[in-house]
């Protein structure tokens, strides 16, 4: 029931279209028995630091960051955890009394898929990315945070593949790491002796339920893990050809859990039950 101790948790982010966020988290409130509810914001980027102020003046205990906010919002905090400032986004605030310290859960999110959901160990394997926007960010850095040997990025614009390339290879010099064209050739010859793919382009999403990002299925083998964070549809058609290939698989919904129960975690000190959000989604 709601009344004056009732804490404020809430997804701010523009436009924010169907989260599922609400549902699974005033799912586990109630489950848990706590007295909070989540509320989502859409903040339009212009009003993002009027926003952010409400935060600490309402003592919003925390938010979920979504686009296009999760870059911009970083000067507006008192702390930044130092992973979430190396990859330059947070998604989680949590509001300590008045000060507000930002995270990046889809860091943990993804890492937790991949040992949980696949019993996958990153240390010393060889990864190959397709995409260089925010997810392949937070991709390279899991992989990177665990030790993975060598990663090879793959992006349709070169350009962007190289850059970020280059930016893991300034804080993880260790660790062999190329940036090249999405072509069929590079994806060949990069996948045939690697242990992991993860699409992290929207190819293949719905309603284009057929597309994949590269036309070259026999690149896939059955030593991959092939990892597409599209969750809608559950397996795409990248998905579908890697399971054909011997390989294993694992969509994007993982991910979106993970992230979420430690972004709840965060503000309310709980575990949600992961079954339950699995059953809503
Ligand atoms: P985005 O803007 O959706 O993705 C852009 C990237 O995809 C760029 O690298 C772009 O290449 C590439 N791309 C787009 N269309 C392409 C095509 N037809 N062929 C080849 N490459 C293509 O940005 P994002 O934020 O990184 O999100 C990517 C996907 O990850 C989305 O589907 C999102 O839903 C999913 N995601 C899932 C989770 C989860 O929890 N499961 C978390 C975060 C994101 P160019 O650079 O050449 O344009």
């Amino acid at each position: 029931m709601i009344d004056t101790k009732t804490r404020l948790l809430g997804l701010i982010g523009y436009p924010l279209g169907h989260s599922l966020s609400p549902l699974l988290h005033n799912q586990a409130i109630e489950e848990i028995n706590l007295n909070y509810v989540y509320l989502a914001f859409e903040v339009k980027p212009a009003d993002l630091k009027k926003a952010v102020n409400a935060i600490r003046a309402f003592g919003i205990r925390g938010v979920n960051v979504t686009i296009p906010h999760k870059e911009r919002v970083i000067p507006l905090l008192d702390e930044v955890e130092p992973l979430a400032r190396k990859i330059g986004a947070v998604n989680t605030i949590v509001n300590d009394q008045g000060k507000l310290k930002g995270y990046n859960t889809d860091l943990s999110g993804l890492k937790r898929m991949l040992e949980e959901d696949a019993s996958f160990v990153l240390k010393g394997k060889k990864a190959v990315i397709i995409g260089a926007e925010d997810a392949a960010r937070a991709a390279g850095f899991t992989l990177c945070q665990a030790e993975i040997a060598e990663i090879y990025l793959l992006n349709r614009t070169i350009k962007k593949a190289e850059q970020l390339a280059g930016e893991w290879t300034e804080y993880y010099p260790e660790i062999r790491i190329k940036g090249g064209g999405l072509s069929p050739e590079n994806y060949y010859r990069e996948l045939k002796n690697s242990n992991l793919l993860i699409d992290t382009t929207p190819v293949g999403m719905s309603p284009n339920t057929d597309e994949f990002p590269v036309v070259e299925e026999n690149a896939l083998h059955s030593g991959l893990l092939v990892v597409d964070l599209v969750y809608n549809p559950r397996e795409t058609a990248l998905l579908k050809a890697a399971r054909r290939a011997g390989a294993k698989t694992l969509g994007g919904i993982g991910m979106l859990i993970y992230q979420g129960l430690e972004s709840f975690k965060l503000w309310t000190g709980k575990e949600a039950v992961v079954e339950n959000w699995k059953k809503i989604l």
